[in-house]
């Protein structure tokens, strides 16, 4: 197999299928020209394929002869943001845009799929191509609840995202903690509503809130270990309608994230300072978690594997290792199913002006990367199948 002649041979299409993409964004649940596209790339291939959920697609390529099975996998969604970029194959749907870079996420996985099938035989193994629906809203669990995982089940799987947070020509990765946890909560005070001139006859919930939103403060300074990353963002906070009636209910809504293993200790202090302020002033309230996503952890070995794949692929010493990140992404869903990788594959060149943040109006990966981000994912599944 001579990687680089063949990845060079396949990149005209590879740069093809990405502008398809990202002319063609759709919202997470929505992707269905997406995913009829890649079914029809997958099929073209010869492999099994498969929906799970309307919108995700799964294409299993068996090799020749028998081996460990690996997923590879790709997410397929877009956003509601109005693309700005300018660029010729700028989104044709007003107000959705590939601002996230999944589009190029699509195209590598595609040709990566495409070049392993032109080997089929020489594989020792079977390779699972993954592409998930609705990342931007946790789809990875739903796939998992629908079976993506089973039949067959991956020994291990590798993820990847294009980051415009590192540079181009370097990979972003570090073994265990590389993504936060995300918990949203939604809170409401109950008080007592009146008139604003009789306060002691009321119960004020803004006032309660208030020393909630002190409390989360305290926590986070004096109670958190500084080496344990976590944040309490609080980003809505809903009470009243008028200047001298004194509401009977304030809303208040955030996330809580954490870059460790501590999240559900972290969520219990919180409903317990909650419970201690409401008390205190009188309050009753109702508290609701949900989970965006898990920590993604990565495991040590595979991303010893990465690692060594970038040496190949992108030369020594282009290993950004300060990228563990508050954001985060629904990939570590799987990797509570199955031991796996994810890593970032730098894109920021501020010349290029591909340094934008992720979800800006803005945001452009240059194509550039994708021959290299496929020869990544190339040389990672020989190094794990063992051809
Ligand atoms: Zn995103
Ligand atoms: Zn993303």
């Amino acid at each position: 197999m001579d990687l680089k002649r063949e990845i060079a041979e396949l990149t005209p299409n590879l740069i093809a299928l990405r502008r398809d993409f990202h002319a063609h964004p759709e919202i997470g649940t929505q992707e269905f020209r997406t995913a009829q596209k890649i079914e029809d790339e997958l099929k073209s291939l010869g492999m099994d394929v498969r929906r799970c959920l309307p919108t995700g697609v799964i294409g299993v390529l068996k090799g020749g002869k028998p081996g460990k099975t690996l997923c590879l996998r790709s997410d397929i969604d877009a956003l509601p943001v109005q693309e700005e970029t300018g660029l010729p194959f700028a989104s044709e749907n007003p107000g959705v845009m590939h601002a996230c870079g999944h589009d190029n996420h699509m195209a590598c996985l595609l040709t990566t799929a495409r070049l392993m099938a032109n080997h089929r035989d020489e594989i020792p193994g079977t390779l699972v191509f993954l592409f998930q629906t609705n990342e931007e809203d946790a789809g990875a669990q739903d796939m998992i609840d629908a079976g993506a995982l089973d039949d067959p089940r991956p020994d291990a799987i590798m993820g990847m995202h294009v980051w415009s947070y590192t540079k181009e020509g370097w990979i972003g990765i570090v073994p265990g903690a590389l993504m936060a946890s995300s918990w949203y909560f939604k809170l409401t005070i109950h008080g007592k509503g009146g008139h604003g001139g009789s306060p002691h006859s009321c119960i004020n919930p803004i006032d309660c809130a208030m020393h909630v939103l002190q409390a989360f403060q305290t926590f986070h300074t004096l109670e958190m270990d500084a080496k344990k990353p976590t944040t309490v963002t609080v980003g809505k906070l809903q009470a009243g309608e008028f200047n001298i009636v004194v509401p009977d209910d304030c809303l208040m809504e955030g996330s809580i994230r954490c870059l460790h293993n501590d999240d559900a200790a972290v969520r219990e202090r919180i409903r317990e300072m909650i419970d201690g302020v409401c008390k205190t002033y009188r309050c009753t309230y109702d508290l609701e978690y949900k989970c965006g996503n898990s920590l993604l952890d990565n495991d040590p070995e595979l991303t010893k594997m990465v690692i060594e794949a970038s040496e190949e692929v992108l030369g020594p010493d282009r290993v950004d290792d300060s990228v563990a990140t508050m954001i985060g992404e629904d990939f570590a869903e799987f990797l509570k199913v199955v031991p796996g990788v994810f890593f970032f594959m730098g894109i920021a060149d501020h010349d290029k002006g591909t340094d934008y943040e992720h979800h800006n109006c803005r945001f452009n990966a240059p194509e550039t990367v994708l021959p290299k981000a496929v020869e990544m994912q190339c040389t990672l599944i020989r190094k794990y199948l063992g051809f």
